[in-house]
């Protein structure tokens, strides 16, 4: 298996451990386990927990019963009672593969939290019906708990138990923020900001044609996509204030609904220049906040991973495969291509990065012609990857681009980069300068 394959089990074995063994060592026994002793991922992982004497402290055997209001946002595995007030599936993409998750509102008589079930696999579940959820774990986000059901968890229809949601615990207060705040974790905001563009697609929901009213809104701090149902004849460059609204979010990227519930009013423009383009943030914060669109970072490339270089494409669908055979579309002739799967780090978090071909061979001064050329005359394609890693790790780099985000931290879609050359000359100058004045 390889470090894509394996990451899941490791942030499953992480979670569990609990920051007890170190993290690169928990990768490492996972390799070992899996890769050179053969052994199936869920006896590997039972074989580490035990090594490091934590298969009896799992939360296999000890689950608590907790109402909504109880939980801490550190529960490893509780159980919950809870009626549906908000169910939607999604596609999402992790770590390149696509699967479908569940994600909404669930609440009690004590109240309501947002939960993720992780592996949808046969779990149906519908707004209004009341579950057991078993052996879930929780999280904070924004001082707010998550509800997570990962692999050891499920979902029981509990049909004749009596949940009552007050309305009151619904409704939450929809406060006032500035749109670069806005993380995928909030429910109802109030922002004011200029209308960047308007767009009008029509689309169909469950068999009829609606009109989606959609474009950029922007403030001084960041811009987010919004979109209503309803025509609120919002017009480019004119300011409003949006009450009420509601966040949604698309891949950890959060949006601004305008539901039934939102106010509109036109409101004097106080922004003036708005800043053109990104907004620069420090992985720290994306981290902590979640994805976001027109990001900049600046940071060090600390690794080059995997699945970078020179990779092929099945001419069907587009996705990266290996040895001319794709997953979907069976032997293929493969389409080669390159790619940079970057891990940035700037002191204060680290963001993984996908950069397409151009931005790779602007990056990394290999043109793809040159990376085939190289391939041929090794017999592999695996040498481009070291010999781009080795002309760019440890580089600085500035790049901008759309961040996504699930469960394994946020991902980069790269769509401008640059190397940062350090002026060295003239630090040293600048030192020799200060130098010289101390003497
Ligand atoms: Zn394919």
């Amino acid at each position: 298996m390889n470090d894509e394959e394996l990451t899941p089990h490791f942030e499953e074995l992480k979670r569990v451990l609990q920051g007890k063994v170190d993290d690169s060592e928990i990768m490492n026994e996972l390799k070992r386990y899996v890769n050179d002793f053969h052994i199936a991922p869920d006896a590997a992982k039972r074989g580490i927990l035990r090594k490091y004497g934590a298969l009896e402290s799992t939360p296999f055997q000890t689950t608590v019963v907790k109402q909504i209001d109880d939980l801490t946002g550190n529960e490893q595995s509780v159980d919950l009672l809870v009626r549906a007030v908000y169910v939607e599936e999604r596609d999402i993409t992790v770590r390149g593969s696509p699967k479908t998750i569940i994600s909404g509102i669930v609440g009690d008589g004590s109240g309501t939290a947002s939960f993720t079930v992780w592996e949808k696999q046969n779990t149906k579940m519908e707004k209004g019906s009341v579950y057991w959820l078993r052996n879930a774990y929780t999280k904070t986000w924004n001082d707010r708990v998550q509800i997570n059901i990962g692999n050891r968890g499920s979902i029981e229809s509990a049909e004749g138990e009596t949940v009552d949601v007050p309305d009151r615990v619904i409704t939450m207060e929809a406060s006032e923020c500035k749109i670069g705040e806005i993380t995928s974790g909030m429910s109802n905001v109030t922002v004011t900001g200029r209308i960047l563009s308007t767009e009008e697609r029509n689309v169909m929901v469950k068999d009829e044609p609606k009109t989606v009213y959609s474009g950029m809104i922007a403030d001084d701090t960041g811009k987010i996509q919004y979109s209503a149902w309803e025509n609120f004849e919002l017009k480019e460059g004119e300011t409003v204030c949006i009450k009420n609204g509601y966040i949604r979010s698309w891949r950890g990227i959060p949006q601004l609904n305008i539901g039934e519930r939102a106010e509109i009013s036109r409101v004097d423009d106080t922004f003036g220049t708005l800043p053109d383009g990104a907004v620069t943030k420090s992985i720290g914060e994306i981290v902590r906040t979640g994805g976001g669109i027109d990001i900049n970072i600046v940071g060090t490339i600390v690794d080059v991973r995997r699945g970078s270089g020179l990779i092929e494409r099945c001419p069907e669908c587009n996705r990266s495969i290996f040895n001319g055979e794709c997953q979907s579309h069976g032997k293929v002739e493969p389409v080669l291509d390159l790619r940079l799967k970057l891990t940035v780090d700037d002191g204060t978090g680290a963001v993984s990065a996908i950069v397409n071909r151009e931005l790779t061979e602007v990056l990394t001064g290999t043109t793809l012609g040159a990376a085939e050329g190289l391939a041929k005359a090794k017999g592999s394609i695996e040498p481009v990857a070291s010999e781009m890693a080795q002309k760019i790790i440890i580089k600085r780099v500035s790049m901008t681009g759309n961040v996504l985000s699930d469960d394994y931290g946020p991902m980069m879609i790269v769509k401008e980069a640059a190397i940062v050359e350090e002026d060295v000359t003239a630090e040293a100058e600048k030192l020799l300068k200060t130098v010289e004045e101390s003497i």
